[in-house]
């Protein structure tokens, strides 16, 4: 990493797993600034794929799929809260709390969302899922457990 960017404030929107390899690759490389990292979810990075796997078998609870931390990024975690916005010209990070975080560099890795079933009464049908985070997995696992059959 040259030397003229190893220093400043980096802000990442987006605590999963692009969010924390990119800050464990920073500090990998030299990164000696601040670091904050936001992410609207409130738990630290963890594994989606066990999600629709383990988790629904039975194998693991969706609260046991944390994302190995490689090194410590030496972050300020900024989690359970939502990015709403970027003054690009002021480079601030806008938080939903009306918080703004000034930033040198800035990355965005807030993944994809799921799909909603597109219409929205029957998705509001007892039994209809969707599936992307642990709250998502547990709620279903807690289903399946109960003796419900899935498809999709
Ligand atoms: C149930 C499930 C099973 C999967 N199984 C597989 C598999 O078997 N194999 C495979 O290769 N891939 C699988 N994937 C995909 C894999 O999990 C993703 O590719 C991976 O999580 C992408 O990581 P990411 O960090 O880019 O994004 P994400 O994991 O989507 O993380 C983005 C984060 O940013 C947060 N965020 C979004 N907007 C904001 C905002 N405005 N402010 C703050 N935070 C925000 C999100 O809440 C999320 O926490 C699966 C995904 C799911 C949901």
């Amino acid at each position: 990493m040259p030397g003229d960017l190893k220093d400043g404030r980096i802000v990442i929107v987006g605590a999963s797993l692009a969010g924390l390899r990119t800050a464990e690759a920073l500090r990998e490389e030299g990164f000696a600034g601040s670091l904050t990292v936001v992410g609207d979810e409130p738990h630290p990075p963890y594994d989606r794929p066990p999600l629709s796997k383990q988790v629904l078998l039975g194998q693991a609870t969706a609260d046991t799929t944390g994302l190995p931390m490689r090194r410590d990024p030496d972050a300020d975690w900024r989690l359970g809260v939502r990015a709403t916005g970027v003054d690009l010209l002021g480079k601030q990070v806008l938080l939903e709390d009306g918080e703004s975080l000034p930033y040198d560099r800035l990355l965005i890795a807030t993944g994809t969302r799921a799909r909603p079933w597109p219409n929205p009464e029957e998705a509001a049908l007892d039994g209809v899922f969707t599936l992307r985070t642990r709250e998502d997995a547990g709620g279903l696992a807690q289903q399946l457990a109960a003796g419900r059959s899935a498809c999709w």
